[in-house]
């Protein structure tokens, strides 16, 4: 499966046999259709919280000690959740590092720990397509199956041509508009657990707040580079509300056919882009196939433009649980501040917080 260059959405089958729920089920597989190492439900071991073992320790079941049992998917989701109900809750993400949500299924194991949940907490909008049957039976047991993107006004989500009816999903990338959910995530949880409904508010004001620092962050670090290079070139369709929310055109080298006749007309279009517009350099993902990126390196080098690899970003998915850019706070420092630099544009080395870990090419 190395080669399958994303197509956006591979319309290949509606969810089948799916009733309640009130998503529209369709299975949007991915804008990124590379997950080389493949595995669909990888490990559900990672980021496991709900199993162990709590200084409450009565019994195995940590969970018992009044605290709410629940389960997230994507890390961006399991974040607020965490931060969010902090002491209150043992949270179980279950789509970890690397791993592509849009093309998850769910393993045994996960769908024992979602039917064991008191509240289940996901993206919705159809990122987590392959999951759809799952959340519904979850549902069916009577349990809060709830889509953190839920009360994000519709007139605020996109709805590219390319995602064929669909809203676009990856709203995080627009840090104000992802900061929706903390109050959507805070109202359920208060629903859950109402005694603590006022600790719930407070930490996600708090959280609100720094995310608001963070969108002032991105949005002035972004305005410094120079207006004609601000086109964010990359392999994967991730970042339309980066773009939008915080004015830079995105070129995305996908839809680009594993077919390669058409591969190649398409990368010799984006060369001349390329070299017309004098972009100094193009993004990496850290799920996304890097060989049509090379193909376009090779075709700018050929011209007599030497296009550099900006930063590996993070789109779908976080970095390692435990660092920096493991917490979407670090995720979109670092995706913002590489940017920025690579662009020609002037961010601290080290990124908002001066916590990023890998200093930055430039
Ligand atoms: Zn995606």
């Amino acid at each position: 499966m190395q080669w399958n260059i994303p197509r956006p959405f591979t319309s290949t089958s509606r969810a089948t046999g799916l009733s309640g729920i009130a998503l529209a089920l369709g299975l949007i597989c991915g804008c990124s259709g590379s997950n080389d190492a493949g595995v669909p439900n990888g490990s559900s071991e990672g980021t496991g919280i709900a199993g162990s073992a709590s200084e409450g320790g009565v019994g195995d079941h940590s969970d018992s000690v009044g605290k709410l049992n629940i389960v997230t998917t994507i890390a961006m989701v399991t974040d607020i959740v965490r931060v969010v109900a902090a002491d209150r809750a043992n949270v179980d993400g279950l789509i970890g590092e690397g791993i592509d949500p849009h093309l998850f299924t769910a393993g045994r194991n996960d769908v024992q720990k979602l039917l064991a949940a008191d509240v289940v907490f996901y993206c919705g909008l159809m990122l987590e397509g392959r999951m759809a049957d799952d959340f519904a039976r979850v549902g069916r047991k009577g349990k809060p199956v709830f889509p953190v993107t839920e009360g994000i006004d519709r007139e605020k989500l996109r709805e590219p041509p390319e995602f064929e009816g669909h809203w676009d999903p990856h709203v995080w990338m627009d840090v104000a508009l992802w900061s929706e959910c903390v109050d959507s995530v805070a109202k359920e949880l208060s629903i859950q657990d109402e005694s603590s409904a006022a600790d719930f508010r407070t930490r996600a004001d708090d959280y609100r707040k720094q995310l608001s620092e963070l969108d002032t962050y991105i949005r002035e670090a972004v305005s410094t580079i120079p207006q004609e290079q601000r086109y964010l070139i990359t392999a994967h369709d991730a970042f339309g509300y980066f773009a939008s929310a915080y004015g830079i055109e995105v070129k995305a080298i996908q839809g680009i056919s594993t077919d390669s006749q058409a591969a190649i007309s398409d990368i010799n279009s984006l060369v001349d882009f390329i070299v017309e517009n004098k972009v100094p350099a193009i993004f990496v993902e850290s799920s996304v196939s890097k060989k049509n990126i090379e193909a376009v390196i090779e075709g700018c080098g050929q011209r007599g433009w030497e296009l550099r690899i900006g930063a590996e970003l993070f789109s779908d998915a976080m970095g390692p649980p435990g660092t920096y850019e493991g917490t979407y706070i670090g995720m979109m420092d670092h995706n913002s501040t590489k940017i920025t630099r690579a662009l020609g544009g002037e961010a601290p080395e080290h990124g908002w917080q001066g916590k990023l870990a890998v200093s930055v090419k430039h």
